[in-house]
């Protein structure tokens, strides 16, 4: 029977990238997302990939969800959002709202999953954190904070489910070419950003998607509490 797969986030960016190569690889795939219905509808009509939409900063809200979605053999908790500015000028709600959507998802998402998991003897929760969650980075004190959250979740929880055939595992992309990046001035990406990238070049989202691909494999069952760097060699941990 095929296995079942969650990605927050799964509808845009990195996320749809991993959604469709969960469903290439043969996943029944949920691919969730926050409020932006027309792009959920385009990558519904042409993926076939199933969307749902809740709130993963809400614990109620993804436990409802996936209560409803049953069995969930993985899970990628993708979501993620910016709101950066200089720490003295930096707002409750810019921090908190990182906070909870970046790193409080993570508990809100795994946990309701998690018992299930363990009974089955199987799990795969893969976590996107940040190059900037593993470096740190200037304007960005809430997501560096959130993403490196993230790691040491993975990394305790990565023990905890060993012995149940869990593996938890966080993947930190640098520089990926999505809308947000795309967006970015050519002259800006040439002189500022690319010069930063050893390989000379942005990410792919599909780049992404291949590591959450291997990482949700049983090939994959002796990577846990792993923090894998897809940076083109930007950060060297
Ligand atoms: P996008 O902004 O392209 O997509 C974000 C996705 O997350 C959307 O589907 C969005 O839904 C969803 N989302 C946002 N907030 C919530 C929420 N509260 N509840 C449910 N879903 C939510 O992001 P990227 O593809 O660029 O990034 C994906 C992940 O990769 C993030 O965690 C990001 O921090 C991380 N990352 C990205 C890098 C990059 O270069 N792009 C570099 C390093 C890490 P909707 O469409 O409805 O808004």
């Amino acid at each position: 029977m095929a296995r079942t797969a969650v990605v927050t986030g799964g509808t845009r960016g990195i996320g749809a990238a991993i959604s469709q190569a969960l469903k290439d690889a043969g996943y029944n795939v949920v691919a969730s997302y926050a409020g932006n219905d027309e792009a959920a509808a385009k990558f519904k009509a042409e993926s076939s990939i199933e969307v749902r939409k809740w709130d993963v900063s809400d614990y109620d809200a993804c436990a409802r969800a996936l209560g409803d979605i049953g069995q969930v053999d993985v899970l990628v908790n993708n979501a993620g959002i910016t709101k950066d500015g200089m720490f003295h000028k930096m707002s409750k709600e810019q921090w908190y709202g990182v906070i909870n959507t970046n790193l409080n998802s993570l508990f809100n998402m795994t946990r309701p999953v998690w018992e299930g998991m363990r009974e089955r003897k199987f799990g795969r929760v893969i976590c996107i954190s940040s190059i900037n969650g593993q470096k740190g980075q200037m304007g960005q004190v809430n997501y560096s904070a959130a993403k490196a959250g993230d790691i040491g979740f993975v990394k305790a929880l990565a023990q905890e489910g060993a012995r149940s055939g869990i593996t938890v595992n966080a993947i930190c992309p640098g520089y990926i070419a999505t809308d947000m990046v795309k967006a970015i001035p050519q002259e800006v990406l040439n002189k500022s950003i690319l010069p930063q990238i050893p390989v000379g070049r942005l990410g792919e989202p599909e780049e992404i998607a291949r590591c959450v691909v291997f990482l949700a494999s049983d090939d994959a069952g002796f990577i846990t509490g792993a923090t894998i760097a897809a940076n083109g060699g930007q950060y060297v941990a």
